[in-house]
């Protein structure tokens, strides 16, 4: 048995060559000032293809192990380390390196990374505020909220799942990503962040309304300021 084309085609491309060990990362395929291009690229299998080899002591039946799911890319050091050491790289972290690497790879597609906290506070700035707005004008808190005929209990409920929800996923991602241009005190807003807009999230999404839900950090306000 070996690793099928197609699926080989598949693993380059969800691996947009790079090393999926996302504290290694390394390019895979290296191009020289002559034109050449050298590809030190390995499939590396998280179950391996026989039984006695590393992590190769498992239920998943032979005849699935050179599938997608059980083979990672990574770069030739970290696939000695994983199968020299299977002790310290069990399969569960391999896939986690997987699936974390395929998800940024999806969101940086999408979500920019950026050179300093300038253009990174210019992107976050204006969700942050457009989201504010609503708030101040519909939110439980509002004016508006305590005159019985404006009905603003409707247009908060319908704003905050077309506006501010996917505003709060974009703020994070943004964040995230760019996380190297944060201080610590900054990572611990996010973190706060992130907990409180998923409460906000599971409450309008579910109808649910968990009081506990923690409220909107107020030193997002100042973040990157
Ligand atoms: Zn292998
Ligand atoms: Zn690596």
């Amino acid at each position: 048995m070996a690793i099928a084309d197609r699926v080989k085609r598949q693993l380059w491309a969800s691996s947009a060559g790079l090393c999926q060990n996302p504290a290694c990362r390394a390019d895979l395929f290296r191009v020289f000032a002559d034109g050449t291009i050298a590809s030190i690229d390995e499939l590396a299998h998280v179950i391996a293809q026989k039984s006695d080899g590393p992590r190769g002591n498992d239920q998943l039946p032979l005849s699935e192990r050179d599938e997608f799911e059980n083979v990672i890319v990574l770069c030739p050091s970290c696939h000695t380390l994983a199968d020299k050491a299977p002790q310290h790289y069990p399969s569960e972290l391999l896939r986690g390196w997987k699936r974390t690497h395929e998800k940024i790879i999806r969101r940086a597609l999408l979500i920019p990374i950026l050179k300093d906290r300038l253009e990174l506070r210019s992107e976050v700035r204006p969700l942050l505020e457009r989201n504010k707005g609503i708030f101040e004008v519909y939110g439980p808190h509002s004016r508006a909220s305590a005159n019985p005929l404006a009905d603003a209990a409707k247009q908060w409920r319908r704003l905050v799942l077309v506006e501010i929800l996917p505003n709060n996923k974009k703020i994070a991602t943004l964040l995230e990503i760019n996380r190297h241009l944060l201080k610590a005190e900054e990572l611990a807003t996010v973190r706060a962040f992130v907990v409180h807009a998923e409460a906000l999230e599971y409450n309008h999404v579910s109808g649910d309304k968990n009081p506990a839900a923690p409220l909107f950090p107020n030193e997002m306000d100042s973040i990157l300021g």
